[in-house]
């Protein structure tokens, strides 16, 4: 048995939002599993190699879950946000996501993709794939190399188009049933394959039922878009004419279930929400990409005062960074921009609801915080090491901070300098 022990402060948000600081506690790590937190370390049992005690100014915290990130798209990222999503679409991204059909080249990005995520402290990514199986799986294979928690989706698309970049529904379900299989095959706990029908504007109802039982006979997550751009809804309302809204579509499909998720939600109408919650299915909040292709403010006050549970997420290459700190960040300046429109008193989340978005609210919405999101006994120690006054890192301490004065100039001004390490399932992976 693999035992350690880490001893330093914790910063963690509990289930429902509120900041816990414990400033001195020992976390007991058996095989991965947190067995017991104390607050004061018992340090006499255990040789010096398996005991890691954190300098001043460095804290704990749980591993930040990126809830939405397109993997193929990571070529892009920071290009062509002179367009608005449709355009940006067929513009930039499909004619990207074509070239995946070259395994060499899948295996060239998605080694930088994972890479790239655990280096800024995302130890758990809910990713989109790509259209191709084989080129999916390959995501698979680097998560489980370099130990990264991750959800791989393989793209469904079975609607025609001139580029030839779709598969017929026969092809689309069969690739699905062949990709779950090779990602099962790898045999990691870590690695699990997600449902993922790209958006209703490119998916048939035939095919969206079909991926609904699949889902379903595999126990699986599902993930798609719902509701990010005005023009996009319009076209999704006039491709199923039969559904009143966006979200009604997935509700035919049989999509909504409590282990969905769906990015974006920005111009959702109250008979949505209604029925999300019903549902029990999550939004992801994709703050940046929102701003970067003008999509929308999100108000996620209003989706989580109906009690729906919210994620965040990079929506790279929508959104401008891999790092879970600029989601957290735009989220913050989306809400601040929401309140000063508002007529009415407002309040805006904060930088504690936002890392609560990026830890627990993530866990919860991928049906995870069994074991992961926060730092505790009996979940997976999922966890990075802060350090606020780093050498060439972005802050200059020249005042005196409390911890959580810290904790908060980490959120708000630091980078993933400030992330010296970080651990999942108890492998160090930074
Ligand atoms: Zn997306």
């Amino acid at each position: 048995m693999n035992r350690h022990l880490y001893v330093g402060p914790i910063i963690q948000t509990n289930e429902f939002g509120k900041l816990l600081i414990k400033e001195s506690a020992t976390i007991l790590v058996e095989d991965g599993t947190i067995m017991e937190i104390e607050e004061t370390p018992d340090l006499s049992s255990l040789p010096n190699s398996s005991i890691t005690i954190l300098k001043p100014d460095q804290f704990f915290i749980p591993g930040f879950i990126d809830c939405h990130i397109h993997a193929v798209q990571l070529p892009n990222i920071g290009t062509g946000y002179d367009k608005d999503l449709l355009d940006w679409l067929n513009t930039y991204t499909f004619p990207l996501e074509r070239k995946f059909s070259d395994e060499k080249y899948a295996d060239k990005v998605f080694d930088t993709v994972v890479k790239r995520t655990l280096s800024v402290g995302t130890t758990t990514a809910c990713y989109f794939a790509s259209l191709y199986g084989n080129s999916s799986t390959i995501l698979a294979q680097k998560a489980s190399q370099y130990r990264q928690r991750a959800f791989i989706g393989k793209i469904n698309m079975d609607r025609t188009r001139d580029d030839n970049y779709y598969e017929n529904t026969e092809e689309s379900l069969n690739n699905t049933v062949k990709f779950i299989n090779s990602v099962q095959d790898l045999n990691d706990p870590l690695v699990k394959p997600i449902i993922t029908p790209r958006f209703a504007l490119s998916c048939t109802m035939e095919m969206m039922k079909e991926l609904a039982e699949i889902a379903i006979d595999h126990n699986l997550n599902i993930q798609t878009h719902v509701s990010e751009n005005q023009s996009e809804i319009q076209v999704c309302k006039e491709m199923f004419p039969d559904c009143p809204t966006y979200t009604d579509v997935y509700e035919t499909a049989e999509l909504l279930t409590h282990k969905t998720l769906l990015a974006h939600g920005v111009h959702l109408e109250d008979s949505e929400l209604e029925l999300l919650k019903k549902r029990r299915t999550a939004i992801i909040h994709c703050p940046s990409s929102n701003t970067c292709l003008k999509s929308g403010l999100c108000d996620i006050q209003r989706i989580r005062s109906y009690g729906i549970k919210v994620g965040l997420g990079t929506d790279v290459a929508g959104g401008q960074s891999v790092c879970m700190l600029d989601a957290m960040r735009s989220a913050i300046q989306v809400s601040n921009h929401i309140a000063m429109l508002k007529k009415q008193p407002y309040k805006p989340i904060n930088y504690i609801d936002a890392f609560h978005l990026a830890t627990i609210g993530g866990a919860k919405a991928l049906d995870i915080f069994d074991v992961t999101g926060e730092l505790s006994p009996g979940k997976h120690f999922d966890a990075l090491i802060i350090d606020v006054s780093t050498p060439n890192g972005p802050l200059d301490n020249l005042g005196d901070y409390t911890l959580e004065e810290k904790f908060q100039r980490f959120i708000h001004s630091g980078d993933d300098r400030n992330i010296v390490e970080a651990y999942v399932f108890g492998h160090k992976v930074k």
